[in-house]
């Protein structure tokens, strides 16, 4: 029996103007019935089935880091997987394998050496950061000053750090999605040029990057020609802590850096590029990317060498299906992303007057942990082909995130003539662990996760090159937007 038939009343009211103000939002998405032919959705089930099944492209990934190692842009290595990416593409049977150049210039290094000198001698583990010139021959040794930031080291008037080595001191959060890295790579991209221009004699920086472990990260940094180029290098964690306390005890401190590095103006790479010609629609092209490039330390494993797995896994699942998709597939294995997004720049500027016949692109540059959401920018029509695409993705764990997506660091430069672009957002929780790291080795990979992966790339694609509606031009992002995001995504 109901004591409380005002209430149920209420209930009921209230449970009509819900189904109300639903309905119209029910009937505004389709079903991926709706969209898709029922044998490109049952297609689409196979391939996430197969995908989970397989190894993700595990054994890609353990060629490249094996017979390649790490593949510094422009280095020797770095030409010798080119070679490799061109021989595994066409021995796996795409229709189309072809290079395209890019021009940047290369930086190496031959060493580094950074110790506190007093109060407590002891010696940092160090890591150059690329683009950091040579120190004078026998090093520098200076008095640390200690800033919190960026911010604070453009506030700081010059007298305070000319001649000095500045330490700046800001640490990168963890997050799943990654978002602690945007703002504090800002002291690594950054840090040196504001320094020079103060009159500082070098750069140190807390590594950007989560891990505990006695490991540096090294990265990229912004330079211009026009200004005088500090040395600069990133110290590990654990070393950026001792550093902190020893200045907090209110002595002076210096430090010895010794920087041995050469920048070749022009080296020239290439972006690596395969096609699976599609049918009725072969002249629309459905982009995948994932960058060649390594840096010197480490293998790769994670950063790209699992991108590179991930995507060429999840086209050559579809390749096994035996079906042709309607539009044409193209794996797109980038050129020197590291140093600057050198073949990211070059691919936009050969193809973007043709971006119409590009629908949609997507990038893997992100390690191996699980994808748990898509977004899309992509025209408005679009929107609910990427819906359906996301019911598809759902028995992997995948979320429908927004329309906000930057298609990963290697579109960027294409995102000012409107390319649209799907981020595969991948769990980011442990990657900075090893990014940019000694540490960053085929060990860390699980292929559980990378078929995750691959399973969903292979979903996305070929739905993509299935479906009726085109993802046509996204919205342009203003240059300044893009470059800002490059800045966030990359060095
Ligand atoms: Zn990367």
């Amino acid at each position: 029996m109901d004591t409380f038939p005002d209430r149920q009343l209420t209930g009921r009211v209230l449970i009509i103007i819900a189904a109300l103000w639903c309905l119209p939002l029910v009937a505004d998405t389709p079903t991926p019935e709706e969209i898709f032919s029922i044998e490109d959705l049952e297609i689409a089930r196979q391939l996430r089935e197969a995908g989970l099944a397989g190894d993700g492209g595990f054994e890609i990934v353990a060629d490249l880091t094996t017979r390649i190692g790490p593949r510094l842009a422009g280095s020797p290595a770095d030409a010798k997987a080119v070679a490799w990416a061109q021989r595994l593409l066409t021995d796996m049977g795409f229709d189309r394998v072809w290079l395209e150049p890019v021009t940047f210039p290369a930086w190496s290094r031959d060493f580094e050496r950074v110790e506190i000198r007093s109060p407590v001698p002891q010696s940092v583990q160090a890591l150059a950061i690329g683009y950091s010139p040579p120190t004078p021959e026998g090093g520098i040794e200076a008095e640390v000053v200690m800033l919190d930031d960026l911010a604070a080291l453009e506030a700081v008037a010059p007298e305070k750090v000319a001649g000095k080595i500045v330490f700046i001191r800001n640490r990168m959060e963890r997050a799943r999605d990654g978002s602690g890295y945007g703002p504090a790579v800002q002291a690594r991209a950054r840090g040196a040029l504001v320094a020079a221009e103060k009159g500082a004699a070098a750069v140190l920086i807390r590594s950007i990057g989560t891990s505990t472990n006695r490991f540096a990260h090294t990265g990229g940094m912004r330079f211009d020609t026009g200004v005088r180029r500090l040395p600069a290098a990133a110290i590990s964690n654990p070393d950026a802590d001792q550093l902190e306390r020893l200045v907090a005890l209110g002595e002076p401190v210096t430090v010895f850096m010794e920087i041995s590095a050469q920048i070749n103006e022009t080296a020239t790479s290439h972006n690596v590029i395969a096609e699976l010609t599609g049918t009725d629609l072969s002249d629309e092209i459905i982009a995948l990317g994932a960058h060649l490039d390594s840096w010197d330390v480490g293998t790769g494993a994670l950063d790209d060498g699992a991108g590179i797995a991930i995507i060429t896994e999840a086209v050559d699942l579809i390749r096994r299906s035996g079906h042709r998709p309607r539009r044409s597939i193209h794996v797109i294995y980038f050129a020197a992303e590291e140093v600057g997004l050198w073949g990211g720049r070059a691919w936009a500027e050969a193809h973007h007057e043709n971006f119409p016949r590009y629908q949609v692109a997507a990038e893997s540059d992100f390690g191996t942990g699980r994808i748990y959401e898509i977004s899309a920018r992509v025209v408005d029509e679009a929107w609910q082909v990427i819906e359906a695409i996301q019911a598809e993705l759902a028995p992997l764990g995948i979320d429908l995130g927004g329309r906000r997506a930057f298609g990963g660091p290697d579109f960027i430069p294409s995102l000012p003539y409107g390319l649209a672009v799907a981020d595969l957002r991948q769990d980011g929780t442990t990657y900075f662990d090893y990014h940019h790291t000694e540490n960053d080795t085929l060990d860390k990979i699980d292929p559980e996760d990378l078929a995750q992966n691959a399973a969903a790339y292979a979903v996305f694609t070929w739905l993509a090159a299935q479906s009726p509606i085109g993802f046509g031009s996204g919205e342009r992002l203003l240059a300044e937007e893009a470059a800002n995001a490059a800045a966030d995504n990359n060095p």
